[in-house]
């Protein structure tokens, strides 16, 4: 179903802009993108029988089978008696516990058992099964934010974790702190049949993608789409329309993405964000992100209304 508003919003420059939001399910996307399986249930504490699964971590980088990646079981991990910094219970998904492991900071891949590897969880996309992944990446995140979170940020002093809370407080001063998630909007923006797609400074060779951004305090995300096109690309924009959303643990993102519409200005790519930003038809089209991605999924959804 999709839900319709009208709301008017002014953006610097006194220009009225007028934003059309529609919540449209992203499970609707006609490409698949990684997001956590329906049924999983998150959880706090779990009790680990033999077949619950393990998501190992050296630093961000995923532990796996050579031979056969998937869900890493947890009675292995016992087995090959590996020091751990940390566990999170993560929840249960067809019955099976998820924990979250990070190794001893000071381990290296290179001690692992002969048999393992670890990789970043990029490595892993379309290799393990999406399911697993995507629980992973919820786990990665968990671990990341125990991690820098062991000290109070206001006072200094050791936090610990809250009885059936996901935070960790302060005893000293009480602050609070739960698992961080960074918003981000990304936008694809259309002028007729063209795609406006950009090549961040940081991407893999030839690869181009829909324009991203963090908000800022005390934005809404529309007006971080706006601000952001203007400032990445000196593009106005119009027309929002909600595509969908996705967790990005990279370290800790949710991307919520739109579609938009040009209203004007002249493409000026900021060299302090982008390598390049182009207007490409669906005949001319660069490298694209990966299909697991919100990107890939946005993109791929336009293109099929466009053809
Ligand atoms: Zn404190």
């Amino acid at each position: 179903m999709i839900r319709s508003g009208r709301p008017r919003i002014t953006a610097a420059g006194a220009t009225r802009y007028h934003v059309e939001i529609r919540f449209q399910p992203a499970h609707t996307a006609p490409t698949a993108m990684l997001r956590t399986p329906p049924g999983f249930d998150p959880s706090l504490t779990l009790s680990l029988d033999d077949d619950a699964i393990a998501h190992v971590f050296v630093g961000d980088a995923l532990v796996q089978f050579n031979d056969s990646p998937g869900g890493l079981p947890w009675r292995f991990y016992k087995g090959e008696g590996l020091s751990a910094a940390r566990h999170h219970a993560v929840g249960i998904h067809e019955g099976r516990a998820h924990v979250a492991v990070a190794l001893d900071d000071a381990f290296h891949p290179r001690m692992l058992p002969s048999g393992l590897r670890a990789a970043n969880l990029r490595n892993w996309f379309g290799v393990i099964d999406d399911a697993t992944l995507s629980i992973a990446m919820r786990a990665v995140q968990l671990l990341e934010w125990d991690r820098t979170h062991r000290f109070c940020g206001a006072c200094g002093t050791p936090t610990s974790h809250m009885q059936g809370e996901r935070a960790r407080k302060c005893p000293s001063c009480g602050l609070t702190v739960y698992p961080r998630i960074s918003p981000a909007m990304m936008v694809l923006v259309t002028r007729g049949r063209e795609l406006l797609l950009g090549r961040g400074i940081n991407f893999p060779a030839g690869r181009y993608s829909a324009l991203a951004g963090f908000l800022e305090a005390g934005e809404t995300i529309e007006d971080a789409v706006i601000r952001e096109v203007r400032e990445e690309v000196g593009v106005e924009v119009d027309n929002l329309r909600y595509f969908g959303s996705q967790s990005w643990p990279f370290p800790n993102s949710l991307m919520i993405a739109f579609r938009a519409e040009y209203a004007g200005g002249e493409l000026r790519p900021d060299p302090a964000e982008l390598a390049d930003a182009q207007w490409f038809t669906p005949e001319s089209l660069p490298q694209l992100p990966p299909r697991m991605s919100i990107a890939r999924a946005l993109i791929d959804a336009t293109l099929a209304e466009l053809r």
